[in-house]
């Protein structure tokens, strides 16, 4: 098969490449242990060889080339099965540098193993059947963590909640199949009862719940992987530039009083309570063109605020409300908002009252009066970005996973073919054609623990690896 390569043995630096206080060269396949052994010597006169030692045992001595020492190390024996690739695996610690470490590799691969691909050691680990497909990507989820959360979540995932949960989802629709199937295979026998399209209906409903559920999480997955992209918006001169300045805790743009001066976009990052904010300063979206205030929209700030997570709009609490104001809060009325209005050590021209009659009067959540310039309210600004961190209705404490989007991609796909079942029952459709869409459905729950993989979807998964891992 294309995607079984495990005749060979492989070879990676596995721990990055530098100068560092030791550095692990490791080996997977069939020939780890003698390749091993062949540039292995043990400390001593004994003539002991790699090859006779029991598995989970370490042993001291040198790395030779030819006769020669090239470093002093630690070499790990684990043999197959009980390893992490389920494969014989060596690991040889050394000493840091990149000398010594390019040498050890060098002679791995001169005794006849071939340098690993991204992720090979963990995609032998999913080929031999040791973990799933979810448990592979939460090793890249965990090397990658950008929040403590995110970290959290990642290691529930290898040790296999997101299976878990995709099992039971598996298992209702399994349980609704076999009804269908047993009313449309065996109608007239008298232990099958017919089942009534209300109790499909309610069933497919609680499958549905359970769906969204996962997209949800998949977003809430999304920030704590990437961080919640939060995009301060404005038009020029209300203090966006002071905001982030106090939110990053340092000079980070250049603030000026002339209107306009933030002509791009600006990037950087914080933490609060462990969620990564990415923080964006965008230019102002309006401009004065012949005098008449129109929106030019400049094209990027539009896309950040399309895919942004969060958006800060700012308001210059000194000056009364602008049509310019007006035309940006029509723009981020729907986004997950939080509107500051600034500048509160001037005296007020504009209250909160004023902002929810003239700029939202459906209503807005969070409204957050401050002042960048002294940092007075800065706090509460800090706990309501933290509090927007968190996608409603999800009790993500309890949550054993962390859905990254190829799963949520596929959660999509099966919450359109679940959504379709359900108008099919409304609509009185045979029962055969809404088995067909829970045949979909079962086939989609496969292909995110990768039970349905192809060779497509293990080199985008394992693409993203580092080399090593
Ligand atoms: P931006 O164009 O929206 O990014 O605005 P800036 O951050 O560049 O600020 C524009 C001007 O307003 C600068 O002179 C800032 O010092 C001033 N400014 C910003 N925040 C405050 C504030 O809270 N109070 C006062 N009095 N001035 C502020």
């Amino acid at each position: 098969m294309a995607y079984r390569d495990d005749t060979d043995t492989i070879v990676a630096i596995s721990t990055p490449v530098g100068v560092g206080g030791f550095c692990i060269v490791r080996l997977s396949g069939p020939r780890a242990i003698d390749i091993a052994d062949e540039i292995f010597s043990f400390k001593g006169k004994n003539k002991k060889s790699l090859k006779d030692v029991p598995t989970y045992t370490v042993h001291y001595g040198y790395i030779k080339e030819d006769n020669t020492i090239i470093d002093e190390a630690l070499v790990s024996v684990y043999r197959a099965p009980k390893s992490y690739t389920r494969e014989d695996v060596v690991e040889i610690s050394a000493h840091g540098g990149f000398l010594p470490t390019r040498k050890i590799l060098e002679l791995c691969i001169r005794k006849g193993a071939r340098l690993a691909a991204p992720g090979e050691f963990t995609k032998r680990a999913f080929l031999n059947g040791r973990i799933d497909i979810t448990q592979a990507e939460a090793v890249s989820d965990i090397i990658y963590a950008k929040s403590e959360k995110g970290l959290l979540l990642a290691a529930a995932q290898l040790a296999g909640g997101l299976s878990e949960e995709v099992g039971s989802i598996k298992n209702s629709v399994l349980d609704l199949m076999s009804l269908i199937e047993a009313s449309l295979n065996f109608p007239e026998e008298d232990d099958v009862r017919p089942i009534e399209p209300s109790y499909i209906g309610s069933e497919l409903e609680k499958i549905k719940s359970q769906v969204e559920q996962f997209v949800k999480l998949a977003q809430q997955g999304k920030i704590y992987r990437e961080g919640l992209y939060t995009a301060i918006i404005g038009k020029p001169n209300v203090g966006k530039s002071t905001i982030m300045n106090r939110l990053l805790k340092k000079e980070r743009v250049i603030v000026t009083p002339i209107p306009g001066t933030t002509r791009d976009i600006i990037e950087d990052s914080i933490t609060i309570n462990g969620v990564t904010v990415v923080l964006f300063d965008t230019a102002g979206i309006t401009e004065t063109v012949n005098n008449e205030i129109e929106l030019i929209g400049i094209e990027r700030s539009k896309k950040l605020l399309k895919e942004c997570d969060l958006v800060i709009f700012v308001i210059d609490g000194s000056q009364e409300l602008t049509k310019e104001d007006i035309e940006i809060a029509k723009i981020v009325k729907d986004k997950n908002l939080i509107v500051v209005i600034n500048k509160k050590d001037l005296p007020a021209k504009v209250n909160v009252d004023d902002v929810v009659k003239t700029l939202f009067p459906a209503g807005v959540e969070d409204i957050v009066v401050l002042s960048a310039l002294n940092g007075d309210g800065i706090d509460v600004l800090e706990n309501c970005i933290f509090k927007k961190a968190f996608v409603e209705d999800i009790a993500v404490e309890n949550c054993k996973f962390l859905p990254n989007l190829r799963h949520y991609d596929i959660f999509l796909r099966i919450l359109s073919h679940v959504n379709a079942a359900i108008e099919m029952v409304k609509g009185k459709v045979g029962f055969e054609i809404i088995a067909i869409e829970l045949r979909k459905v079962l086939e989609l729950l496969a292909e995110v623990t990768g039970e349905n993989f192809t060779e497509d979807i293990l080199d985008r998964i394992f693409s993203q690896f580092c080399i090593g891992k």
